[in-house]
């Protein structure tokens, strides 16, 4: 049998890993971040509707600028925001991929803060750039002078803010995204998968106004219970939106793909309806397992990182075989939570207050 060693596969890639959550079919699934809430029915029938209305155009390729998809999500971001500083692609990982393969490359430099988003450095990987980890402060915090002191020890090309940061629930700070700017000449992509949860923080797409190496990501993955559909998207200089179109592939969003996402957001208020109770299920969330005696760390996002599980595998395992499915990360003590419905939360409440038992 022919394996991978077998093959004449880049350097680079010699001994990586797939990116590889699991997909178990179990009634609770609270490990890669999702919505756990079903989109409203009159939502979807009006989605349907437009995707029905799609499929009779499907003989022709799709808008390849997709112009009405931009326009809708420069309306949903607002701050004045054009569909000329619009983007989007299949997921924020795709967003991300071409955003390396526009201004990284080989020769040149992703720098992040770990533990972080385990995509960053396999799309270092895929469009041969160079990784490099910086390990967050204690308690997982930026801070503008460590921000900065990173960025003008390294000189990285590109650097990634992951706010609120994924595994930790992090928030980023505006002071800091600010500091990281202007301390080094690269591109400075933030993160924002999780914004949408963060009730205190304003997006950093304020921020875009003079500042044409900022890059702002989104996804309607998270907050937006469309992970399926695969949309994320991007906002930033006009002249940035530019370089993604020498590397994107023609026609690149599914004719499908644009209808289903532009109806989404015509029902932006029905899709995010949910967001206030996942914050309400996080704190009580957090407030059970700080009782129970684990270490919850702050979040705002629609997950937890928890510290304290003496044996993170067993614990996993354990609630695994009850049908719940959580994040094994590998940090030391630690396991990572999605925030999901009422029932969900109290099920994984018992399920961790019965492993001490
Ligand atoms: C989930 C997630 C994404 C979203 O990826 P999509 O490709 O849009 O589904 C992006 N960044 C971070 C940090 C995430 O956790």
């Amino acid at each position: 049998m022919t394996s991978l060693s077998d093959l004449p596969l880049r350097d680079n890639l010699v001994g990586q890993e797939p990116y590889g959550a699991p997909q178990d079919a179990v009634p609770i699934s609270l490990n890669v971040n999702e919505n756990t809430h079903p989109i409203p029915d009159p939502v979807i029938e009006d989605i349907v509707a437009s995707l029905a209305e799609a499929v009779r155009g499907v003989n022709r390729y799709p808008d390849r600028e997709f112009v009405e998809l931009r326009t809708a999500l420069a309306g949903y971001l607002g701050h004045g925001l054009t569909a000329e500083q619009l983007w989007a692609a299949n997921g924020s990982n795709e967003v991300l991929q071409q955003i390396l393969q526009a201004f990284g490359g080989p020769g040149r430099t992703l720098l992040s803060f770990s533990p972080t988003y385990s995509m960053y450095p396999l799309l270092a990987s895929g469009t041969d750039t160079g990784w490099i980890d910086v390990p967050r402060p204690e308690g997982y915090a930026l801070t503008p002078e460590f921000t900065v002191a990173a960025l003008r020890e390294h000189r990285p090309d590109i650097a990634i803010l992951c706010g609120p940061n994924n595994p930790t629930g992090t928030p980023l700070d505006r002071d800091v995204v600010l500091a990281a700017y202007d301390a080094f000449d690269g591109i400075l992509i933030v993160d924002e998968a999780y914004q949408e949860f963060d009730a205190e923080r304003e997006s950093s797409v304020a921020l875009l106004p003079g500042r044409h190496r900022l890059l702002v990501s989104r996804t309607m993955s998270k907050a937006f219970a469309f992970a399926g559909v695969r949309l994320g998207y991007l906002a930033a200089d006009p002249a940035v939106i530019d370089a993604l179109r020498l590397v994107r592939l023609p026609y690149h969003l599914s004719a499908l793909t644009q209808a289903a996402a532009t109806a989404a957001i015509r029902h932006s208020g029905e899709m995010l309806a949910t967001v206030a109770d996942i914050r309400e299920q996080r704190d009580r969330l957090a407030t059970a397992l700080t009782e129970l005696g684990y270490e919850v760390h702050p979040s705002g996002a629609n997950f937890l990182l928890v510290g304290g599980f003496a044996d993170p595998t067993g614990a996993f395992e354990t609630l695994r075989a009850q049908g719940i499915l959580i994040r094994n990360l590998g940090i030391e003590g630690h396991l990572r939570l999605t925030v999901g419905t009422e029932p969900e939360t109290t099920a994984l409440i018992d399920a961790i207050a019965a492993l001490g038992a």
